[in-house]
């Protein structure tokens, strides 16, 4: 079997938070994309995942960890071989546009990428920009336009082309369609699926979304307060959720079939403060199942099928 595309291991991502208390933001996170294939990542709002896909990236430094992708480990690369790396991971973000200057035209906004990387001539530039667009679903004339005469969907559109111009191997996706009606979700989970098979991308797909993350999804890790809770197949996990923080998560969503059986489990309290997090397993204040070694002993990840960990001393 090849070895995965990327390899995350050990990794962590602390802060220093107000009057200096220290923040676990991702703390000894580690997992494998096989090439072609979708990781979701998926958590309630502050669990650490968005800070997981940035550190992956070196978007941000980590703390500690290794990174290998594509047969390195990005945690050694200087800056100049990590800014040519860059070509092969590219990031989506929830709103495309928050950080580019609202001057540029949405064609220069999709020829920055390809300048920066010092690929192709100018013509041949233009026209790769102009392919894109079409490949995305918009028209080629759209390139003189500006960010704001763009609808949500249509500026996601742009976001998701400025992402695989380089012809990148993989896309961090962070809550890419979390602002988007649920139509318009759909129609860019699709092009982001046909995407994929058609460049043979790898995803790493952030949302705090279940039933988004089912959509795209052949593996999916939980996350909560910065640690991965369970990680597995997406079927096998939906069918039968073993630790119990994704068993409330899943009878929170709602029934794909009538015929579907779930009792909803409403979780008690809200998420921890970071900066305060319970000793043992960070769950236990929260958890209808917690023992008394819960509340002082973290659990470690257990292997209970082939490719399936739960971090839960319920399967030690
Ligand atoms: Fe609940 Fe204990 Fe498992 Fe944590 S380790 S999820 S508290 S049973």
């Amino acid at each position: 079997m090849s070895p995965p595309l990327l390899k995350v291991s050990g990794l962590k991502k602390h802060f220093t938070g107000r009057a200096g208390v220290p923040v676990k933001a991702v703390d000894d996170v580690s997992f494998e994309i096989m090439e072609g294939q979708t990781l979701g990542l998926v958590g309630e709002s502050g669990c650490g995942k968005s800070t997981t896909g940035r550190s992956v990236l070196r978007l941000i430094e980590p703390t500690a960890g290794t990174v290998e992708f594509m047969g390195q480990d990005l945690m050694t690369l200087r800056a100049e071989p990590l800014r040519r790396m860059r070509r092969n991971m590219q990031m989506v973000f929830q709103d495309p546009f928050a950080s580019l200057n609202p001057r540029m035209t949405i064609g220069e906004v999709l020829e920055e990428p390809l300048i920066v990387h010092d690929l192709f001539d100018r013509p041949t530039r233009k026209r790769k920009v102009a392919e894109m667009l079409e490949r995305v679903g918009l028209s080629q004339s759209y390139a003189s336009r500006h960010p704001h005469e763009f609808s949500g969907g249509q500026r996601q559109r742009v976001g998701i082309a400025r992402a695989i111009i380089t012809q990148p191997k993989l896309v961090v996706a962070d809550e890419a369609v979390s602002a988007l009606d649920v139509s318009i979700q759909a129609q860019i989970l699709n092009l982001l699926k046909d995407l994929q098979q058609e460049l043979g991308l790898t995803y790493l797909f952030i949302s705090h979304d279940l039933a988004v993350i089912r959509h795209v999804s052949e593996r999916i890790g939980v996350m909560y307060l910065g640690r991965l809770v369970e990680t597995g197949p997406c079927d096998s996990i939906y069918r039968d959720p073993k630790h119990p923080y994704t068993q409330a998560l899943l009878s929170a969503i709602p029934r794909e079939h009538p015929d579907e059986v779930r009792q909803r489990i409403v979780l008690q309290g809200s998420i921890p403060n970071p900066a305060a997090p319970p000793d043992g397993c960070h769950f236990h204040p929260r958890c209808t199942s917690c023992m008394e070694v819960c509340k002082t002993v973290a659990p470690a990840p257990t292997e209970i099928a082939p490719g399936q960990f739960v971090t839960c001393h319920l399967y030690r």
